[in-house]
């Protein structure tokens, strides 16, 4: 059964909104310890840095390994901050339970993948651990519920739900798309689960948390998890994202947080909606620019070969070819000419450019 909500988190009597915050990769002994002391003097709850570190392409820096937990058993000691870390399988989970680490997470890389998922849940079994799981890489609810479902299973009552965003494969301000709507159908799923935003992930920059912290409050998100570093920019992993304790102090006084009931009210709605907006907003304009430059290749091509930039057969082909495609999807005949005039138009300008040089 599940709890009812939040409990477990209002149990613990902290501050609203629950923060998490520390470096992304634990380095040194001293540089957990001086984070930590540092986030004493914020809202900090708990204490997170990341011991194994899943990277995208090997080569980079994985993590100093298991060396870092009694850092961390240092931090907790020292600190009274609870401490967490991410887990990616059975043996990494035995280690964090041995060295009595608070609190554990699932990562993106590994929400994607039942199969570790299921191990992580079965190693847990039992425990009375606080386990966050972070939204898959990829944009599916699906797999983050399952990902959910299998810990319930294992009987771990304290879970929580981690939104990093999504990867994708347009351009974006984001280094990982936030698409709300995903983490406000979790929650209605979840109800009763706390349900944090990692802006530091989402934004992959250091001037975006503020911002994106902000949201997440309107959209009632009961915590947040930023990545924080005593010196940011000399940081082993995610330096453009981590802030200072001290900057992170300013964003958290700066934060408004909303009344608590559960409802959504229309404004955070609209707030809701405009963020939509704005993000498919970014993706047009990305996409248009990724169009003029294979335009521009194209005009490479016609001037290598000598042909002319106005091809009158195809733009009639690409004209009408959209035009039917706007109308079933709902547009009409009359806005798809008028885009398609102008981007056409614009493709030629980018075109000539390229005979002029
Ligand atoms: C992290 O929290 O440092 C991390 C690797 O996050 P994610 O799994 O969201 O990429
Ligand atoms: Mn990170």
């Amino acid at each position: 059964m599940e709890t009812k909500n939040n409990q477990w988190l209002s149990s613990m009597e902290q501050t609203n909104p629950l923060v998490i915050a520390g470096p992304c990769s634990a380095e040194t002994e001293e540089q957990v310890l001086t984070i930590a002391h540092a986030l004493k003097k914020t809202g900090t709850t708990i204490f997170r840095a990341g011991v194994w570190k899943p990277r995208t392409r090997p080569g980079n820096f994985e993590g100093v390994g298991k060396i870092a937990l009694p850092w961390l058993k240092r931090v907790k000691k020292e600190t009274g901050l609870l401490i967490s870390i991410e887990v990616a399988n059975a043996n990494q989970v035995k280690l964090a339970l041995e060295n009595d680490v608070d609190v554990l997470w699932i990562g993106a890389r590994t929400s994607v993948n039942p199969f570790a998922v299921q191990e992580i849940a079965d190693a847990l079994e039992g425990t009375n651990k606080i386990v966050f799981v972070k939204n898959p890489i990829n944009p599916d609810l699906g797999l983050w519920i399952g990902a959910i479902e299998r810990l319930q299973k294992a009987n771990i009552k304290k879970i929580g739900m981690i939104h990093r965003g999504f990867s994708s494969y347009r351009k974006s301000m984001y280094r990982n798309e936030p698409n709300w709507q995903i983490a406000i159908d979790i929650k209605n799923h979840f109800p009763n689960l706390p349900l944090i935003c990692d802006p530091s992930h989402i934004g992959g920059r250091r001037d975006l948390i503020e911002e994106l912290s902000q949201t997440a409050l309107d959209l009632q998100y009961n915590g947040l998890m930023i990545e924080t570093h005593h010196n940011p920019d000399k940081a082993w992993s995610d330096a453009k994202q981590q802030v200072t304790p001290e900057r992170l102090n300013t964003i958290l006084e700066n934060l408004v947080v909303r009344k608590s009931n559960f409802e959504i009210t229309s404004k955070e709605i609209l707030t809701n909606l405009r963020m939509e907006i704005n993000q498919i907003d970014h993706q047009i304009i990305s996409i248009l620019a990724e169009r003029m430059e294979i335009a521009e290749k194209i005009g490479q091509e016609k001037k290598k070969q000598n042909v002319a930039v106005l091809q009158p057969k195809r733009w009639s082909e690409i004209f009408d070819k959209n035009i039917e495609l706007g109308l079933k999807n709902g547009l009409s005949k009359e806005f798809v000419e008028k885009i398609y005039r102008e981007i056409h138009q614009e493709s030629i300008t980018h075109q000539k450019s390229v005979f002029k040089k």
